[in-house]
């Protein structure tokens, strides 16, 4: 495994970052990008995108034949309902969940941004900061219970990703999102790799213990610090999420390295791609593999020299040579509607929505309070 990024480097790159609410602890662990443990394989990728960017600069090299009849979103359309199309790979960041109410902790003025600042945290990253953590874990977990699985509903981007799944085509979301929205939504386990980790499983710092998302919830609505119930053992329970400090999931590294170089299709929402190890994906499916980027802005995603030199790629959406990239500007849940009309699946989404929704509220209206004994089996 790579070194960690120290927690000030990452933090101002999080900063830059204008997308994220609960899409922390981005950029939690440096380019641990599934590639560690085969480090001839990155290094021939990276070679890969640089001299194939630089022999297509140069008119050495012809462009990949286009796999769409128009670049746009009609095209993708047309491109993802046809054989072709079998292995279709999503990434979403905060984007996806801002319109299921999740709070950006870091936008002054909010209640949640209010309540963290009694806790003189050094910077607002610092509480996902492990280190800061071991020293005080409390405000870690007052911002969980604001943000807490359970609390809000999947959004119409999400269903629509489970709607790829049932149709046949997902091959694999890739969620910066700790909110375990996508579990919700009822997309399985196996489809999802949660790059910063999850709040749906928790262990104990010291002995490993594995304790349930019952047993947390139960934990952090009653105000207490999570604290281990093996005898003898007095350590705090963490939420498997990736902190400052911490690398990323080994899940992560493996779904990386056996999805990305069969990706048909790759679509990116709700992310402004400011942040690595997530940001280079991009640039991990093959040259013929169209992308389609959903977000409310551009960003610095295009493809620019220099990024291009570094990153290998990076989109081409403005350039004349495009042939596969295409940005929709547009919320997450706006664009999948859009798409969802094109491939003629509009009102089976927007009925799985509301049927969800529904199940959801009734669901909760009916929840007796949290009980306890959720205890799991010890991990190693
Ligand atoms: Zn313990």
């Amino acid at each position: 495994m790579s070194s960690n990024e120290e927690p000030g480097s990452s933090k101002d790159k999080v900063e830059n970052d204008k997308s994220v609410g609960a899409e922390a602890p981005e950029g939690a662990a440096k380019q641990d990008d599934g590639t560690d443990d085969n480090p001839a394989e990155k290094d021939s990728m990276d070679m890969f995108s640089l001299s194939e960017y630089l022999a297509r600069s140069l008119g050495l090299r012809e462009k990949p034949e286009s796999r769409l009849v128009e670049i746009s979103l009609a095209g993708i359309a047309k491109f993802l309902a046809s054989e072709e199309c079998k292995n279709v790979v999503t990434m979403a960041g905060a984007g996806i969940s801002t319109s299921a109410g999740i709070p950006d902790f870091r936008s002054p003025g909010t209640g949640l941004y209010d309540n963290l600042a009694s806790y003189n945290l050094p910077h607002p990253q610092a509480i996902f900061d492990i280190s800061f953590f071991r020293e005080n874990p409390k405000p870690f977990f007052v911002l969980a219970k604001a943000l807490y699985p359970g609390s809000f509903k999947p959004t119409p981007a999400h269903y629509f990703i489970k709607l790829l799944s049932d149709k046949g085509k997902l091959l694999r979301h890739f969620t910066q999102n700790i909110d375990t929205l996508e579990r919700v939504a009822g997309l399985d386990g196996d489809k999802i790799v949660e790059a910063h980790g999850t709040f749906y499983s928790n262990h104990c710092q010291e002995c490993g213990l594995e304790f349930s998302l019952e047993w947390m919830k139960e934990q952090i609505f009653a105000d207490v610090i999570p604290t281990c119930s093996e005898e003898g053992c007095l350590g705090v329970v963490k939420p498997d999420i990736v902190f400052f400090g911490e690398t990323l999931p080994k899940r992560f590294a493996e779904c990386v390295g056996q999805d990305f170089n069969k990706c048909d299709l790759l679509v990116i929402m709700g992310t402004s791609l400011q942040v690595q190890p997530f940001a280079s994906l991009v640039n991990r499916v093959p040259f013929s593999t169209p992308r389609l980027y959903i977000n409310l802005e551009k960003g610095s995603s295009s493809c620019n020299p220099i990024s291009a030199l570094l990153f290998g790629g990076g989109f081409q959406f403005d350039s004349e040579d495009n042939y596969r990239d295409v940005f929709k500007e547009a919320t997450c849940d706006a664009g999948c509607q859009e798409l969802a009309d094109l491939l003629g699946w509009g009102d089976e989404l927007k009925t799985l929505v509301a049927s969800e929704h529904k199940r959801i509220d009734a669901a909760q209206a009916k929840q007796p309070p949290a009980n306890t004994s959720q205890k799991k089996s010890k991990t190693s």
